[in-house]
């Protein structure tokens, strides 16, 4: 049993090591003896979204969302199938827009979401910029996440859960401390980084996820995650001046 995985457009939405995020879903897979193969899909490239068991979308500049935006509303009834059908999605900051009704741009520009989630975005008239804290409850699974934010975009969640709460940083608005969002098995945040690498307990969220939606009710084994750990508590305790 191998898991696939679908790496939406590597070439034009990957900021600050968004493709970290694959990298980090594959080696904690491969620690556990759970083979992956990861398949690269770019502008024009033809794909079926259900052959798929985790999919990632990282984030990118208004320019580069542009340019792809039109090509992956294209793939809205792909997508939306496989969403419906609880496949296991991350998506970053400027993908994490694009699932949704849309994203209004600083020149009022409005680029159409996929609208398969329901939130929406409006540039706001400054980045909200820095080293971000969220405390997440996930499927009962309760963590702090820490990453890295830069996005002009407010995003407005209409009734769907966020993935956290903000404990430092702007998170989704910069207003109601709302971080991300969530929809079946779509995990969308603003938080690059990459984030998986220093919150393992998402990494392995997705990857039990994506197991059982094969069928496989894998108890995953522990891995020593000291490093990432610390890394995690690192970055909170300097952000919160306990360090
Ligand atoms: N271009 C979008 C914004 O500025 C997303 C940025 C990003 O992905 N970091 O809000």
């Amino acid at each position: 049993m191998t898991i696939t995985v679908c790496h939406l457009y590597p070439d034009l939405l990957n900021l600050y090591g968004d493709r970290g995020n694959v990298m980090a879903f594959a080696q904690r897979c491969r620690w556990r003896n759970i083979p992956v193969r990861i398949k690269e899909i770019n502008l024009g490239d033809r794909a079926q979204f259900e052959d798929f068991d985790f999919l990632f979308l990282g984030g990118g500049s208004d320019r580069e969302q542009g340019l792809m935006a039109g090509d992956m509303i294209n793939r809205v009834g792909s997508l939306r199938t496989a969403v419906e059908d609880g496949l296991v999605v991350l998506a970053i900051c400027g993908g994490y827009q694009l699932l949704g009704q849309y994203y209004r741009m600083p020149d009022g520009t409005k680029i159409p979401g996929l609208g398969l989630m329901d939130h929406y975005t409006e540039a706001g008239d400054t980045r909200l910029i820095g080293n971000v804290i969220v405390d997440a409850e996930m499927d009962g699974i309760k963590t702090r996440l820490v990453g890295f934010e830069n996005h002009g975009g407010r995003t407005f969640l209409n009734g769907i859960p966020p993935l956290g709460r903000v404990v430092h940083g702007g998170g989704n608005n910069g207003t109601d401390k709302t971080e991300g969002a969530r929809y079946k098995n779509v995990f969308c945040s603003y938080l690059h980084g990459p984030l998986l690498p220093k919150n393992p307990a998402l990494t392995d969220l997705l990857i039990t996820l994506a197991l059982q939606r094969k069928g496989q009710e894998h108890h995953l084994e522990p891995l020593d995650d000291g490093f990432e750990q610390r890394a995690n508590q690192a970055m909170a305790d300097r952000l919160l001046g306990k360090k």
